[in-house]
C-alpha cells in the first residue's frame, strides 16, 4: 500500500510522523519569500506566497517524496525600503538563514535540499549559501531556482511591457491565480514601462545587457513596480505557475534518481619515480 502523510508540510506534523515520513521523502523544499512593496495594488506578501503555493503545489503532486518547510517570509529587500513597510535582512543574515535551514534538515537526514526563492532580490544571497553548504555537506545534493526565472521562455512570449520584473503583468498574474486576495484590481496601475521611463541610472543599466547597475526602486519608478499589472490575467497566471510547478517536478524527479553524492575523492598522488 502506498504510503500518504497528512500532510506534505513539515510544521504541520509531530515528530513521530516525520520520523516515520523521512524514508518515502527524498527531498526537502526551504521556499523563501519577502515582505515587500509591490505597487499600489499588491500586497507586500506576494513573493513569499508565490514560492509556497508553487512548493505545496510540488509536494501535492509528488507526494509522499517531498517536504515542505516553513516560508521564510522576509529577504533581501533593500531596494524597496524608501516605501513604507517594506522589511529586509541584510545578506549576511539571510546567507546565514538558509545555511542553518538547510543544516538542521541535514541533521535529519535529508540529502537532496532545494532553496525556492519567490523573489529575485533573495539570488545572491541563496547562491553564496549554496556555495558554503555544498562544501560543508559533501554529501548532500543542494540546488534552487526562483520562480519565474524557471519559465523565461514563455515570459519572453507573454509579457507585453519592454521594461517589467517587478509588479508587472507577469507577476500580477501569477498572484491572482495563487491567492486573489493579493490583488486589488481597481488600484493597479501601469509603472516604468519603457527604458525611456527609467531615470538616467536606471536607463544606463537596462541598456546595456549584461552590467550589473542596481538601483533602488524609488529611482525606477514612482509607484514603485516596473510593466503595466493592469493586463494580468488568472488564464496566463494559471500558464505560469502550472509550468513552473512541471519544471520543479521534472528537476526533482531527477534529482531523486541522482545517485547518493559522495564527498570527492582526494586529489590523486603524483607518483615521484625516485633513483
Ligand atoms: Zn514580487
Amino acid at each position: 500500500m502506498t504510503y500518504t502523510p497528512r500532510t506534505h508540510r513539515l510544521a504541520d506534523l509531530t515528530w513521530p510522523e516525520i520520523d516515520e515520513l523521512r524514508p518515502h521523502a527524498p527531498v526537502a523544499i526551504v521556499p523563501l519569500g519577502a515582505t515587500e512593496q509591490h505597487g499600489l495594488g499588491m500586497a507586500q506578501r506576494t513573493d513569499t506566497t508565490r514560492a509556497e503555493a508553487v512548493a505545496d503545489m510540488v509536494a501535492r503532486r509528488m507526494s509522499p517524496q517531498v517536504v515542505v518547510t516553513p516560508t521564510i517570509p522576509v529577504g533581501m529587500s533593500e531596494h524597496h525600503m524608501a516605501f513604507p513597510g517594506t522589511l529586509t535582512l541584510s545578506p549576511v543574515t539571510l546567507q546565514q538563514v538558509v545555511v542553518e535551514l538547510v543544516t538542521s534538515l541535514h541533521r535529519h537526514g535529508w540529502r537532496r535540499i532545494f532553496v525556492l526563492t519567490g523573489h529575485g532580490g533573495n539570488n545572491s544571497a541563496i547562491d553564496v549559501a549554496v556555495s558554503r553548504l555544498r562544501a560543508e555537506l559533501t554529501d548532500t545534493h543542494i540546488a534552487w531556482s526562483g520562480v519565474t526565472p524557471v519559465v523565461a521562455d514563455i515570459i519572453k512570449e507573454q509579457g507585453a511591457s519592454q521594461v517589467r520584473g517587478h509588479s508587472c503583468e507577469i507577476e500580477t498574474s501569477q498572484a491572482l491565480y495563487v491567492d486573489p486576495d493579493l490583488v486589488l484590481p481597481e488600484r493597479l496601475v501601469p509603472g516604468s514601462s519603457t527604458v525611456d521611463d527609467l531615470n538616467p541610472a536606471g536607463r544606463l543599466g537596462r541598456s546595456h545587457p549584461g552590467f550589473h547597475f542596481p538601483q533602488g526602486y524609488d529611482a525606477l519608478s514612482p509607484t514603485g513596480n516596473l510593466g503595466n499589472p493592469r493586463l494580468a490575467t488568472t488564464e496566463l497566471g494559471a500558464l505560469l505557475v502550472d509550468t513552473v510547478v512541471d519544471r520543479i517536478c521534472g528537476f526533482l524527479t531527477g534529482l531523486i534518481g541522482l545517485p547518493d553524492r559522495s564527498p570527492a575523492p582526494p586529489p590523486a598522488r603524483i607518483a615521484l619515480e625516485t633513483t
